[in-house]
């Protein structure tokens, strides 16, 4: 094999790295095929919210303090197929 042909080779494997990278690959549910909507079931979770009360005592949401303990599952919406496998990737995608 030329030196030529080797960097050829090297060009095309390069190429077809940078498409895996870039293209988006979105969430389907193999059962129904639901791309819009999905549940996030967290198990065990403690729910803090602080507050802060104002001067005339109505009272303000400040932050949500949250703490999962348990497993967090990951549902389709429509059929509620187990997608936990998926979740990752949900959470790459969450914005
Ligand atoms: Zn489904």
């Amino acid at each position: 094999m030329s030196y030529s042909d080797a960097s050829k080779l090297n060009n095309k494997k390069t190429r077809s790295k940078v498409v895996t990278l870039t293209s988006t690959q979105r969430i389907n549910c193999p059962e129904c095929g639901n791309n819009k909507e999905f549940l996030e079931v967290s198990d065990g979770v403690i729910l803090t919210t602080r507050f802060i009360q104002n001067n005339d005592g109505s009272f303000s949401q400040e932050l949500d303090d949250s703490q999962v303990l348990g497993q967090v599952k990951f549902y389709c919406g429509d059929c509620g197929a187990d997608l936990t496998h998926f979740h990752k990737r949900f959470l790459e995608m969450l914005f």
